[in-house]
C-alpha cells in the first residue's frame, strides 16, 4: 500500500496584509504540519493558523453536530462534558442555520447556541500578540 500519506488542510495559509515575508517573495507557500493528529499548524511571522481536523479518519469530511469537540457549552453547564449520543439528543436541539452551510445547535441545559458548518472550515485565524 502506498500514496496514503496524510495531507494538511488543502486551503492556503491566509497572510496579514503587511506581511513581510510576502513582501519579500509574494509565491511563499507556508506549509502546514501535523502537531498531533487532526491538529495542523502553519506558522508564518505574520501569524500562526490552527486546523482542527477530528473526522477525517472515520466520518469523512462532514461534521457531525453531536460530536463534543463541535461543543460550546457555557463553562458551568452540567453536561459540557456528555458525550452519550442518547442524552446529546435529548438535550441538544440541532437545525439548520439561517442562510445554509451549517447547524445551529442550542443547548437546552446552558441556553447556550453555536454553529458547526456542515464541513470544516478554512481554518481560524489567530493574530499575533500586540508588540
Ligand atoms: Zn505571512
Ligand atoms: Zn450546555
Amino acid at each position: 500500500m502506498f500514496g496514503l500519506k496524510k495531507k494538511g488542510p488543502t486551503q492556503p495559509f491566509t497572510h496579514a496584509d503587511d506581511c513581510k515575508i510576502v513582501k519579500a517573495d509574494p509565491t511563499v507557500q507556508i506549509e502546514w504540519s501535523e502537531v498531533e493528529t487532526g491538529h495542523w499548524e502553519a506558522r508564518c511571522v505574520c501569524g500562526t493558523e490552527y486546523f482542527h481536523d477530528p473526522f477525517t479518519e472515520d466520518r469523512g469530511d462532514r461534521l457531525d453536530p453531536y460530536h463534543p469537540s463541535t461543543f460550546r457549552h457555557a463553562g458551568e453547564c452540567e453536561h459540557r462534558d456528555t458525550s452519550d449520543p442518547a442524552l446529546l439528543r435529548v438535550i441538544l436541539k440541532v437545525r439548520d442555520g439561517a442562510g445554509g452551510g451549517y447547524w445551529w445547535v442550542e443547548c437546552a441545559t446552558c441556553e447556550h447556541g453555536w454553529q458547526v458548518p456542515h464541513y470544516p472550515r478554512p481554518p481560524m485565524r489567530l493574530m499575533p500578540p500586540p508588540k
